[in-house]
């Protein structure tokens, strides 16, 4: 990937200067060189806060995947023609403030300028798929993309750069031949905020957000997820919960992580439950705790404290981390279904779990991920992947909760799919302890649905 000595034989290098405006429409064709350096530029201006939406940018890998013996049969000359054909199309159907270099002979590296939605970068890619197509080897050439979204795959150019790498990989056996790369691809220089968060478990000094959770078979508000949060100092770099988890999991940290949102999610549900909410409280648990033998006690000791009805406890699980130490988890699933709690598979559809794993297990609601649920008003094939698992959820006698309901056409598409719950920014987004306590008794009742 964006390797020199390889693009060196190619001449592709752009005859103007990186801020020069081409006079033919569509991206500009660039160096390696200049690509790099407006990464570097892009990158640095991308807000400090992660969750700012509507800033960032696209790094899409498009990788060509010519049939060997066709690539064998080909000058060095033809070859080149080839990619700078490539070049030009790719080029033309794109925006006049994206860039496009050649890294190799066969993959080419682009930039979104303005893009950091996931449903506009796979339109981006829908065209240039369209616009290979047309070229001179069009019919044999099985190009792939690999997308890294910024700053929510990585925040510096080489985060990007590798993420989208093995994005690109995934791409290859995905259909449509595009994968979009998790912040996990990326290779992440966390390691430093170590201390920190080792003090800020000390002191106590991590806090929860929540968000409500919407029945719509009753109509009415039936749960609260916790959500960690890692307040930060003014001018310190924050670190998303995807990568606090990450770094606390690779540290041994999350035993006392989990211990810590256990008793201040309940502690918090307390308040509520002063204020006449009855809520289900779902708390996540990371692969590791779910293969800890002491989990299942941990849980009873903070249901007792806090007398929390065990059946009001719903537990999210990964798919990755029900199979990840299978026997572990089993046992330690069955103890905690023993104890009353419910057991939830969050962001079911993008993990590797089987229906024999699951046929076995407790289980007592799967998740539909938001990856699938906010495009499924856009996209018809995530609109089947999701009623697919609602449809799966209730012929294991499962609730189906969606994820991600981000606006009134899918909120009520979900609705008409019998989908039990919901979750999203369209219903509540989440928020801290003493907004929620605020928010209960101000909370949308009627009309909800029709809003
Ligand atoms: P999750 O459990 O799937 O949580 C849902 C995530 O989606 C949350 O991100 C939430 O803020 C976000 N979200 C909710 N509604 C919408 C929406 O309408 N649109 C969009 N774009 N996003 C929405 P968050 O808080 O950043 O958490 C990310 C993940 O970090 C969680 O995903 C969960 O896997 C993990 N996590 C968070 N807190 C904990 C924790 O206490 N323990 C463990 N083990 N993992 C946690
Ligand atoms: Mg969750
Ligand atoms: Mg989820």
């Amino acid at each position: 990937m964006l390797e020199p000595q390889v693009t060196d034989s190619v001449s592709v290098e752009p005859s103007t200067p990186l801020s020069a405006r081409s006079t033919s429409p569509g991206a500009r064709i660039v160096g390696r060189s200049a690509f790099e350096a407006e990464l570097v530029h892009r990158c640095a201006a991308l807000p400090v806060e992660p969750d700012a939406s509507g800033i960032g940018f696209t790094v899409l890998l498009l990788r060509l995947r010519r049939s060997d013996r066709r690539v064998k049969l080909l000058a060095t000359e033809g070859a080149d023609g080839l990619l700078r054909e490539v070049l030009q199309r790719v080029a033309g159907m794109l925006h006049d403030d994206d860039l496009v270099t050649a890294c190799s002979r066969d993959e080419v590296a682009i930039l979104l300028s303005k893009v950091c939605q996931e449903g506009v970068a796979r339109l981006a890619s829908d065209r240039i798929f369209r616009a290979l197509a047309r070229t001179t080897l069009g019919a044999s050439l099985r190009p792939q993309i690999g997308a890294a979204i910024a700053p929510i795959a990585g925040r510096s150019v080489d985060q990007l750069l590798s993420a989208v790498d093995v994005a690109c990989d995934v791409a290859a056996t995905a259909h449509p031949r595009v994968a979009f790369a998790s912040f996990e691809m990326a290779d992440h220089d966390d390691d430093a905020h170590l201390p920190a968060l080792q003090r800020a478990l000390d002191t106590n000094a991590l806090v929860l957000a929540f968000q409500p959770q919407y029945d719509l078979v009753r109509g009415t508000w039936s749960g609260i997820e916790a959500l960690i949060r890692w307040p930060h100092a003014p001018g310190s770099a924050p670190l998303s919960p995807v990568r606090l988890i990450d770094l606390a999991e690779r540290h041994g940290l999350m035993d006392g992580l989990t211990r810590l949102v256990l008793n201040t999610a309940m502690r918090h549900a307390a308040d509520l439950e002063r204020q006449g909410a009855q809520l289900d409280l779902a708390v996540n648990l990371s692969p590791s705790m779910m293969a800890d033998g002491a989990l299942p006690d941990r849980v009873a000791q903070a249901l007792a404290k806090w007398q929390l009805p065990p059946g009001r406890l719903v537990l999210e699980v990964t798919e990755n981390s029900i199979i990840r130490d299978g026997e572990a988890t089993l046992g330690v699933m069955r103890r905690l279904d023993e104890l009353g709690t419910r057991l939830s598979i969050d962001d079911f559809g993008t993990g590797h779990s089987s229906f024999a794993r699951m046929r076995d297990m407790p289980l007592s609601e799967l998740k539909v991920d938001r990856l699938f649920v906010a495009s499924m008003t856009g996209r018809r094939e995530d609109l089947q992947i999701v009623r697919s698992v609602i449809d799966l959820a209730h012929n294991f006698d499962l609730r189906a909760v969606a994820e991600g309901v981000e606006d009134a056409a899918t909120f009520a598409m979900l609705l008409g799919m019998g989908c039990d719950a919901v979750q999203g920014y369209y219903c509540a987004k989440p928020m801290s302890a003493e907004d929620l306590l605020l928010w209960w008794p101000v909370r949308p009742r009627t009309g909800f649905d029709a809003r």
